[in-house]
């Protein structure tokens, strides 16, 4: 698997910067202060870390955007085609004050859009150093533009979900009585490395009773015959765009009603995701599986959502969940993973990434969704 280098073009961020300041304008705000995080990353492809010391996008409603940041910084964000985007930089030597250096670019501001991802320390210094200003929430503007996908993402998270996929068909090869959770994990962690990910974000090995934990990590607990293992993988590109994909193995034979209700659950993730398709609410994708299941009495066991939009975060809009109203919109990327989970028992969850087209939808994890018996 040979991922894909390619950065952003300077030609989507400056089309990425207009639309958030034209989003912005429409929200009555009149500067995004945008912090090292998702949003840095999605408005000039600069995926710096969040550090102590302040970097900080000031995007005003009108005007050229600005990268207030320290000076030891400024060949890094260079080197990441911020200026070819159209930032100017603004650095700070050590002795300076930041905050008072991003007030400077904003003078007659009145209200801000602040990073979602901002830390809290941040946000409260910006409202010291900025007193008459109020302060709004960044995601309110540019969720709906990172929530539909463009050509670009689309196909960063479909190598996202190639290299996945590479990883779950080398999973039932390493599961083996005698070995742990935490010695597979080990291993699968390393295959996501090799699949081209720059970043392992979680692996989920979730044996036997432990499956019935969806947010299981690892553990030493022991693989044996008959278990089933939940495997919950996912990573980060080059690309900055995510991996998240789940497969259910067993050792053995689970048993008759284990296979009984992975078949129900099987149906119950093929119908959610073939019912997703353009003007389809959120909430309706996710009842689609909710019932299915339901009318085999599991539905009590269905203890989440079904999915979460996925991108450039793991979790990020648009959310499968009931009393989401939300349409669907080509491009929105989201996963699609129901499961029921008994306590003490063993669990189950098959997890695809679904992008909504104009005509329907497109898959973009490809293993069979079968029980995988080794
Ligand atoms: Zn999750
Ligand atoms: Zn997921
Ligand atoms: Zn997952």
């Amino acid at each position: 698997v040979v991922a894909n280098q390619a950065a952003v073009d300077h030609v989507s961020l400056r089309r990425r910067l207009t639309r958030a300041q034209q989003a912005a304008d429409a929200a009555g705000v009149d500067a995004l202060l945008i912090t090292p995080g998702p949003d840095l990353r999605y408005l000039i492809g600069y995926d710096a870390v969040a550090l102590e010391r302040l970097t900080c996008l000031v995007v005003p409603t009108r005007g050229e955007p600005v990268l207030v940041l320290p000076a030891l910084e400024v060949l890094a964000a260079q080197a990441s085609g911020v200026e070819q985007a159209g930032v100017h930089l603004e650095s700070w030597q050590e002795t300076d004050d930041a905050w008072e250096r991003v007030a400077a670019q904003i003078p007659d501001a009145r209200v801000v859009a602040v990073a979602d991802h901002m830390w809290a320390m941040q946000v409260l210094r910006a409202r010291e150093v900025m007193p008459a200003v109020t302060q709004r929430a960044a995601g309110l503007v540019l969720q709906q533009l990172r929530m539909v996908k463009d050509a670009q993402e689309m196909e960063f998270l479909a190598e996202a979900g190639r290299a996945i996929d590479w990883v779950h068909g080398q999973v039932a090869a390493l599961l083996a009585p005698g070995r742990t959770e935490r010695e597979v994990g080990a291993d699968i962690a390393e295959l996501i490395l090799a699949a081209g990910h720059s970043q392992v974000d979680f692996v989920i090995v979730a044996s036997g009773p432990n499956g019935a934990s969806p947010h299981h990590a690892v553990s030493d607990r022991i693989l044996q015959r008959g278990d089933a293992i939940v495997v919950d993988i996912g990573g980060t590109m080059p690309s900055g765009y995510c991996s998240d994909c789940t497969r259910t193995y067993a050792i053995g034979d689970p048993g008759p009603q284990y296979r009984q209700m992975y078949a129900v659950l099987k149906a119950a993730q093929e119908a959610a995701v073939a019912g997703v398709s353009p003007g389809t609410r959120c909430a309706a994708i996710d009842a689609i599986a909710r019932s299915q299941l339901a009318a085999a009495d599991l539905g009590s066991y269905f203890i989440h959502r079904t999915g979460h939009g996925i991108g450039l975060e793991t979790h990020e809009d648009p959310y499968i969940v009931e009393g989401n109203e939300r349409p669907l919109e080509p491009g929105m990327a989201f996963s699609v993973e129901p499961g029921f989970y008994l306590p003490d028992r063993y669990g189950a969850r098959i997890e695809d990434i679904v992008i909504c087209t104009i005509d329907g939808s497109m898959v973009l994890n490809r293993q069979p969704r079968e029980l995988v018996c080794v």
